[in-house]
Order: structure tokens, then sequence, then C-alpha cells
């Protein structure tokens, strides 16, 4: 898949998420008010504060054929627990260590902004396939940390780090 193609996309599966986000704008908890008691031995207040959640039936992705972004349609069959859409996320239960693996993309978001993080997911996905695209690997791998209570120092900085060497990859 041309790199172009992806970077042509980019508005319309951004504006796309706005919409997304701005129909569940009365749905949103802020996750410093989710009640989950591990969360904030790996995530700061102020990101938790800064962070939100909607709890929805079904996962829904932007219709990434229609915005002509056919080679990526397989990530419009995945069968999602949950996904993130900026500060976002949008999950279908209320499972910490789901949210837990949210959390990550919403401080991969921030720190690439929505330009970049499109652009890194996308090329992510082409390269490497849904499961092993470097913004869902760090994700995963951290996720067994919690899910095996392991300590995870400094979690917001590792994952700003990775992102910043994941762009480099992409030139
Ligand atoms: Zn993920």
């Amino acid at each position: 898949m041309d790199i172009n193609i992806l970077i042509a996309a980019l508005p319309s599966v951004n504006s796309w998420i706005d919409g997304y986000i701005a129909k569940h704008a009365n749905s949103k908890v802020r996750l410093s008010d989710a009640g989950f008691s591990r969360l904030p031995g790996y995530f700061s207040s102020q990101l938790l504060e800064s962070s939100y959640y909607v709890l929805v039936p079904r996962i829904e992705s932007p219709p990434l054929s229609d915005l002509g972004l056919g080679a990526l349609s397989f990530f419009e069959g995945g069968n999602y627990g949950g996904i993130t859409y900026k500060d976002t996320f949008f999950a279908t239960s209320r499972n910490e260590s789901l949210h837990f693996h949210e959390m990550i993309h919403i401080i991969q978001w921030n720190e690439l902004g929505p330009e970049k993080f499109l652009l890194a997911y996308g090329v992510g996905l082409v390269r490497f396939g849904y499961r092993n695209s470097p913004l869902e690997q760090i994700a995963y791998s951290m996720q067994a940390q919690f899910d095996a209570r392991q300590q995870l120092e400094d979690v917001e900085s590792i994952v700003r780090k990775h992102c910043r060497e994941v762009i480099q990859t992409i030139g």
C-alpha cells in the first residue's frame, strides 16, 4: 500500500472520529471517576483526569474501505473489546485490564497528536498486521505485565519514548 493513499485519507478518518466522539459526548466518564482500584498505580492522576471512556454495546471503527483505505479493511472486521479515539476510549465492558490497554493508546494519541498517531497506526497495520503493529505490541505487552501484577515504573514516559521511536521509523 502506498503511504500517500494513507496520508490522503487521514483528514476523512479524523473527521469521522471527531463526529463519533461528539455523538457520545453525553456518555463520557472521566477515568479518575471510573472507580478502578489499580489504574492509579500505573497512571498519574493528571492523566486519569484528562482521559475518558464510554461504555458501548459494540465497537465501531472508521469505515476505512469507504474512505479509500480498502487495504486496511481487515481492521474493520476485527472483534475488539475496545478502541481509543484521542482522549476517549470506547469499551464493551468495565474490565480493568482492557481499560489499562486503552490508556496506553490515550498516551500515544496525546504524544503523537491525531495526524501522526493515525499515520503511525496505519503504517503499523500495513507493515505488521494488527497484533504486531508497534503501537499495539507495546500496549499488549504492558497489559500482560499489568495482568501478571508486575510493577511497571514510569509507564507514561516509556510509552511516550516508544512513540517517538516509532515515528522515526516512518520518515
Ligand atoms: Zn490496542
